[in-house]
């Protein structure tokens, strides 16, 4: 008889049913957070006790998922802390949300599975118990539903994982160990994304566009629209991805490099910006049409990147389709013209992982030879901190990842030559008859604990506000608006009634928006009711400092309008700036011790066309501007470098009057900046000795919106319009790093517009 063992070499496989105490595992601990290199370290463990509602799954092979690359960085939240807080001891998180292994123990209610079967693993689980799920709804919005090895604990990073037994999906005979451990967390997500959402669920013909065509979603969402006769179109970054694509039944293949509209929305005001992002939007949707040889539009839109592409993904989809999205992986800021949306009833949906139902539905199609894995490439177990730092470094081959964990060679476990057979396509998540109608509570939301104590603050608006208001009338004409502002150095200029109650408020913005595109003549006849923005941002002299901090931040601005409302309407008192709030913070020594018509062919029934002739800016009445950055910047940048104090960076901003400071590198290069909001946020909740011991490197944005010189006039506001920010690095190119050498603010564009007129 076989000598049982207490632990066996990885890759060497403990007798069917044989469950030894211990373990090998790839453990994150809190004390070494970081990198993949770093964090990932092997370990010997005692090897859990299912519960009875769970399985435990000797592992044949894991699969590479990103977000266990945050779980070792410990951002943006400590799993290990939450489990903890949450009544769990174990000071350790084994990750791993994919998987292929064997079933080797059951809990005592587990009828659905045996020892000895083979299975892959989805990553979604939820409390059999959770009032919700009992209630027959979609387990997915079930407060108790967490990812597997993410989320939850002993993933499948170890010789055995614990999972619940409804995890557990049949293992497709026709593939290796590593290929069953590569496919289920994104191929589920993606098969939920397409059938999920009854009114959109995929029809045979739809055309779907599909952004990162040759990454892991993309990948599996273009096999599940072919298999479901749709026509899939991805996108991509590079030619070479096309075939690719191609291979996995894309009809057609975009080259986003081709296009340069890409960001968030230019402000609906700055039409000189917008008409430039719509023909980019036009010209992408025209791609479309091109491969369909049809004007027709997508009826889902696969979304995944966020930020950079939702503008065009709700411009292109189309009337009565949706937009479906999982993920923002290039930010989170959405912005979306609402004409398009409500005119055109369109969705914006989002979508996370899969029920029981959807993981299984996509694992059919691979049972059915109808979706491939898409596997890469595979890793060794002492490779499993390599493949998550390729990752992290974004070095990794497209497609999916996996690991070897219990299989002691690539290539194994592939017992038939095809597939299993055909399988029958049904759509999943019609909506069901409730009855006993439970709503289920909020999602409980971990809270990521501020490491320091917060400190409250007590002080009042009326103690550091300034008091008078630069105002205007409502029939004051823009230039001598824009004059004023000019005179008294301010950035927004309050515009009240006849009565002298708040009307509205006009900013640095505001004028040079009005003024750009425009001739002096057409200019004279705009007053400032024409172009002010009658939504005013204020609050009142017995507001804390903090209450207006949040309203500032909120906004996007700078300044608060101080108004008394005491006779029912808002009557200006002062004013409460950013800076007030940073001489405050001194003195104190806590630191250191319109009229704008819609844009042409915004609503026009033929979204895209006519392309030609493209109609000119003068045909639309916009005079073209010629004037280059290089004739209105500022010579010269106030800069810092990262370890400076946060401190010394307030005071600089004091001394030369400005709003930001550029944080450089060791050479002199920009590597980012450092706002008054963000000093001011630094000092925010925090003891005198907190803050004092924060540096610049600690606060700055690591981004920086810069231009060069070279660039035109209209193209720099529109970038500043864009970011909502009211000034620019200039920045010259050198050898890839960028070296500040001048500022662009809206102040010196309004001195130029009307210095002209
Ligand atoms: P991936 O394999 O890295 O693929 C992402 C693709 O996005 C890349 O191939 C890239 O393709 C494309 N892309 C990158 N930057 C872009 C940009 N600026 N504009 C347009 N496309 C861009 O990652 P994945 O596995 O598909 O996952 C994608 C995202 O979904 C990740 O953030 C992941 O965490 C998330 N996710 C969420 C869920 C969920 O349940 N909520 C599940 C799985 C994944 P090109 O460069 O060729 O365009």
């Amino acid at each position: 008889m076989t000598e049982l063992k207490e632990l066996y070499p990885v890759g060497e496989q403990p007798p069917l049913g044989y469950v030894p105490p211990k373990m090998y595992a790839w453990l994150v601990r809190p004390e070494r957070f970081g990198e993949p290199m770093k964090a990932w370290q092997e370990e010997v463990i005692d090897i859990p006790e299912p519960a009875d509602d769970e399985v435990l799954v000797y592992v044949m092979a894991a699969g590479v998922n990103y977000n266990n690359v945050w779980a070792g960085l410990g951002i943006p939240i400590d799993v290990i802390g939450i489990r903890n807080r949450a009544g769990e001891p174990e000071r350790f998180h084994i990750g791993g949300s994919d998987a292929s292994g064997i079933v080797y123990k059951v809990g005592k209610d587990v009828t659905t599975h045996k020892v000895g079967d083979e299975v892959v693993i989805h990553c979604g689980i939820w409390s059999r118990d959770d009032p919700w799920v009992k209630s027959g709804e979609d387990p997915m919005y079930a407060p108790t539903f967490r990812i597997w090895g993410y989320e939850t604990n002993w993933g499948s990073f170890a010789q055995f994982t614990k999972v619940q037994a409804h995890q557990c999906l049949p293992r497709p005979q026709h593939l290796t160990w590593e290929q069953g451990a590569a496919y289920m967390l994104v191929g589920a997500t993606a098969y939920r994304m397409l059938y999920g959402w009854a009114e959109h669920a995929l029809r045979k013909d739809d055309v779907v566009l599909i952004w990162g065509g040759a990454g892991g979603l993309g990948s599996m969402a273009i096999q599940i629209v072919k298999a479901a006769g749709g026509k899939a179109i991805a996108v991509v970054s590079e030619d070479d991805k096309f075939e690719y694509c191609m291979n996995l039944g894309a009809v057609g293949c975009i080259n986003r490099k081709n296009f340069n509209h890409w960001g968030m929305l230019p402000h609906w005001k700055d039409t000189v910006g917008y008409n430039e992002w719509l023909k980019g939007a036009r010209s992408f949707g025209k791609a479309i049409w091109d491969i369909l040889g049809e004007r027709r539009s997508p009826r889902v839109v696969f979304e995944h990147p966020g930020e950079t592409t939702i503008p065009t993904s709700i411009f292109v989809c189309d009337t009565g389709g949706t937009v479906v999205i999982c993920a923002g992986t290039t930010g989170y800021n959405a912005t979306v013209d609402l004409r398009y949306l409500w005119m055109r009833q369109k969705r914006l949906q989002g979508s996370h992982f899969a029920n029981d139902e959807q993981s299984k539905g996509f694992n059919d199609l691979v049972l059915a030879g109808l979706a491939d894995p898409c596997m890469s490439r595979a890793f060794t177990w002492d490779e499993l901190p390599y493949s998550h730092q390729l990752m992290y470094e974004n070095k990794h081959p497209f497609g999916n990842m996996a690991i070897l964990i219990g299989a002691p060679d690539f290539g194994l476990g592939k017992n038939i030559a095809e597939p299993a057979g055909a399988v029958q396509i049904e759509v999943v998540g019609e909506p069901k008859e409730r009855e006993g109608f439970y709503r289920a509570p909020l999602h409980p939301v971990d809270e990521v604990k501020a490491k320091e104590p917060a400190v409250e603050d007590t002080r009042l608006v009326r103690e550091l506000m300034h008091y008078g208001v630069i105002s205007c009338s409502t029939t004051t004409p823009v230039d001598e608006v824009a004059q004023r502002m000019t005179e008294y150095h301010v950035h927004a200029i309050v515009v009240t009634d006849a009565a002298g109650y708040t009307a509205g408020v006009v900013s640095q913005t505001d004028v040079v928006l009005a003024r750009q595109g425009r001739t002096a003549d057409d200019l004279a006849t705009l007053m400032a009711a024409d172009i002010m923005s009658p939504h005013v941002v204020t609050c009142s002299p017995e507001t804390t400092i903090s209450e207006a901090i949040t309203l500032m931040t909120r906004n996007r601005i700078h300044r608060l309008v101080v108004v008394d409302t005491r006779s029912g309407k808002p009557w200006p008192v002062g004013v409460l700036s950013m800076t007030d709030i940073i001489t405050y913070g001194m003195r104190t020594a806590p630191l250191g011790a319109s009229s704008m018509s819609l844009p042409p062919s915004a609503l026009a029934t033929d979204i895209y066309e006519p392309m030609a002739p493209e109609p000119s800016l003068a045909d639309l009445g916009i005079i073209e501007d010629s004037t280059l950055v290089a004739d209105v910047m500022h010579q010269g940048v106030v800069t810092s470098p990262r370890s400076a104090s946060v401190l010394d960076a307030a005071k600089q901003m004091l001394e030369y009057g400005i709003h930001a400071v550029v944080v450089v590198g060791d050479d002199g290069h920009a590597v980012g900046v450092v706002s008054q909001t963000d000093v001011v946020l630094a000092r925010q909740g925090r003891t005198v000795e907190q803050a004092a011991a924060l540096s610049v490197g600690d606060i700055m944005t690591p981004s920086l919106v810069s231009c060069t010189a070279d660039r035109k006039l209209s193209e720099a506001i529109t970038l500043m319009t864009r970011n909502r920010v009211h000034r620019l690095v200039v920045v010259e190119d050198k050898a890839g790093k960028l070296m500040p050498v001048g500022i662009l603010s809206m102040t010196d564009v309004i001195r130029q517009f009307f210095s002209r007129n």
